[in-house]
């Protein structure tokens, strides 16, 4: 890290792509010449993210007012997983939005990535506003929604898990150029972007996009839908960019390290299956505590695999139709052509 944004030398020499790192630039060199652009895949992140645009008032809430009214609406079962999921989401996404602009954004250097967490900055900025006008729209108990990171425990340790390795990146005498210092913002990046936004989103996902296929808070679904979408761009920006400083920096990656990071992952899917037991207590809509920790197992191999770690669960994926809804393109009537094809139970394809 170098937080040499303002840095501004006179100089006749010109910028060459050998000159730009994804971290730990030398001093001299400055973090605002996005060309020559380097590192193509941050580029195209940042352009994905801007075809993907969308806006939370945009999506009608109407259906979901009358049916989260109508008493006969959900099961008591139905609306405590809902409301969980709201809580969790409800802070989760502020908790992200701070990591990035506070801790992440500071120590990475290319400015081919800070335009990638530039707009990523803004998405979860429309998260935080998505579940506020999800809320409101429900007339929820906000007292309730956004306290619940605080009070129920099983959310607590998600985001104590995620956020234990923040404050060491906050501190702004961390120094990323030694490799203590490099281990200590990867950990970071792994709680963030794998664990975070790669795990801990995805029981809420799972759980609420299948009420979206019985076309119940239809409105809520579509906006958890597009969330869905962005967080599984920023997820695999976030990996490309935690190989990326690997590639540039090979001796942070060694034995001791990576198997730290196996077990800080291991342990979030733990947190994770915990969570959806206190979600999901007798299960409903065909969803139970198994079928979704063994999605949780899944989900968590596939990161392993991207992070070129040993796989662990080798578990099979019992909902096939959450990678449609991820390539999904921006549909207005997704849910309304699917309702007559929809089957109850969570394992079942579309
Ligand atoms: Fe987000
Ligand atoms: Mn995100």
């Amino acid at each position: 890290m170098t937080g040499n944004s303002s840095l501004l030398n006179m100089t006749k020499t010109r910028l060459t792509l050998d000159d730009k790192k994804v971290i730990n630039n030398d001093r001299t060199v400055d973090c605002n010449q996005l060309v020559p652009i380097k590192y193509q895949w941050a580029w195209h992140y940042y352009l994905d993210g801007c075809a993907n645009h969308w806006m939370p008032t945009e999506v009608s809430m109407q259906r979901d007012i009358e049916q989260w009214k109508d008493p006969k609406g959900f099961t008591a079962d139905e609306r405590h997983v809902i409301k969980r999921v709201l809580g969790f989401f409800a802070t989760a996404e502020s908790l992200v939005g701070n990591n990035l602009v506070l801790a992440v954004y500071r120590c990475v250097d290319s400015p081919e990535c800070r335009q990638y967490l530039l707009r990523q900055a803004f998405e979860e900025a429309i998260h935080i506003h998505a579940f506020q006008y999800i809320v409101q729209s429900l007339s929820l108990d906000e007292g309730e929604m956004f306290n619940m990171y605080r009070e129920v425990e099983a959310i607590y340790k998600k985001d104590q898990h995620a956020m234990s390795c923040t404050d060491c990146v906050l501190d702004l005498s961390l120094d990323t150029r030694t490799k203590e210092g490099l281990q200590i913002f990867l950990k970071n990046l792994i709680g963030l972007y794998v664990i975070t936004e790669g795990i801990f989103f995805y029981g809420g996902f799972v759980t609420m996009l299948s009420f979206g296929r019985q076309n119940r808070i239809p409105g809520t679904c579509e906006q958890i839908q597009y969330i869905l979408r962005d967080e599984s761009i920023h997820m695999n920006f976030g990996i490309e960019l935690i190989n990326a400083i690997v590639a540039e920096n090979p001796g942070v990656w060694e034995e001791k390290f990576k198997k730290e990071m196996v077990e800080f992952i291991k342990s979030a899917v733990v947190l994770e299956v915990n969570y959806i037991k206190d979600c999901l207590p007798n299960g409903v809509l065909g969803l139970n505590t198994e079928l979704l920790k063994e999605y949780v197992q899944y989900i968590a191999d596939r990161r392993f695999e991207k992070l070129h770690l040993p796989q662990f669960y080798g578990s099979n994926n019992p909902f096939p139709w959450m990678s449609e809804v991820i390539d999904l393109k921006k549909e207005k009537n997704f849910f309304e052509t699917r309702v007559t094809e929809y089957q109850t139970g969570g394992a079942l394809e579309w």
